[in-house]
């Protein structure tokens, strides 16, 4: 579209969240674009399996990022591959500011960035990152092969991809700072029965240790006796939850005290026609079901919102 014209509405990330507001948006004849700086399907596509997503038993989560893909590529929906570097809110339109300069303006934008992995903050993380440290077990399982690897964490994430490593490597050290696990009953009733994974209950890591080969070990210590003794490893994979992209949440804008964008049933924001969706937002849970909902909601009140402003205008 050219520069000077006005979209109705700018989605911002490509995850199931963003795809499926597209999808809703075209259904809608909204005049949309969607804006991915890099893989179609966010975090999911980095997911090993998704058995959770009515109608699919079992389906990989880049196959299932595809399928998103397509659906919304099967409606005509504008997709740009970019960066976006701002939303700027404004009177009479909303802007799209992209890492290329270009400016894009819109009545409406869904804000559908989605989170990233947390960091433990422990020492030897960030400088052995890569070199046996990895937030990504789909991505990097393969190179443990056959070796000895610790997953810290007690969540859905930890548990699942836990269990991933169990069926790659020669033994998993699942280490949880309580002695109760986050994660669903379901997949802690697997790890549990897995007996490639030893669970470590009551621990923190508190230093990853190297050699010139990369990652070597990992020091814990338990919270409840203090006793403190380091596991030979030559992987951690961590998994300690997820933390909300809310860097293009512009200033106004309501949070949560976790950083996670407070929205009304519409998933409106606190500016009109500034919508957020998906892990960007705050609700009971994250889960890809409910990130899809999510867009089509926000689809359908943005289209509402466009309406009634196009209407107003007129
Ligand atoms: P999560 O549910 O927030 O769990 C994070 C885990 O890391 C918790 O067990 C937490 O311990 C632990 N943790 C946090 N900070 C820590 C620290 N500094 N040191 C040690 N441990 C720490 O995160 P998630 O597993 O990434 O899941 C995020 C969301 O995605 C959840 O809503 C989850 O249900 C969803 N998800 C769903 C699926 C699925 O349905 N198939 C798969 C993956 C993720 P505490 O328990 O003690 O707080």
């Amino acid at each position: 579209m050219p520069n000077s014209e006005i979209y109705d509405v700018i989605i911002v990330g490509g995850g199931p969240a963003g795809l499926t507001a597209g999808i809703y948006a075209k259904r809608a004849a909204l005049n949309a674009v969607l804006v991915e700086r890099g893989v179609f399907g966010g975090q999911v596509a980095i997911t090993k399996g998704v058995e959770n997503y009515p109608g699919f038993i079992d389906i990989g989560g880049f196959e299932l990022c595809e399928k998103f893909h397509e659906h919304a590529k099967s409606y005509d929906l504008e997709m740009l591959q970019k960066e976006v570097v701002a939303t700027e809110p404004g009177i009479p339109h909303h802007s799209i500011r992209l890492d290329d300069g270009t400016v894009l303006r819109t009545h409406a934008v869904i804000l559908a960035a989605g989170g990233t992995a947390k960091k433990l903050n422990t020492p030897g993380e960030i400088e052995n990152f890569g070199k046996g440290v990895s937030y990504c077990a789909t991505c990097d399982g393969f190179f443990f092969r056959g070796k000895t690897v610790a997953v810290v964490g007690g969540g859905d994430t930890a548990l699942e991809d836990a269990l991933y490593l169990a069926k790659i490597t020669e033994k998993v050290y699942l280490i949880h700072r309580r002695d109760e696990f986050r994660g669903s009953r379901i997949l802690q009733q697997r790890v549990f029965a897995e007996p490639r994974i030893e669970i470590v209950f009551d621990t923190v890591a508190t230093k990853i240790n190297a050699d010139a080969g990369g990652v070597s070990g990992i020091s814990l210590k338990n919270r409840k006796t203090d006793a403190e003794r380091e596991v030979s490893v030559e992987g951690v994979f961590i998994f300690v939850g997820f933390a909300p992209n809310n860097g293009l949440v512009p200033a106004g804008i309501q949070l949560s005290t976790t950083g996670y964008v407070i929205t009304d049933q519409k998933c409106e924001t606190s500016i009109a026609g500034i919508f957020a969706v998906g892990d960007l937002r705050q609700k009971y849970a994250n889960q890809i079901v409910l990130a899809a909902a999510d867009g089509c909601t926000a689809a359908l009140a943005a289209a509402h919102y466009v309406e009634m402003k196009k209407g107003t205008a007129s």
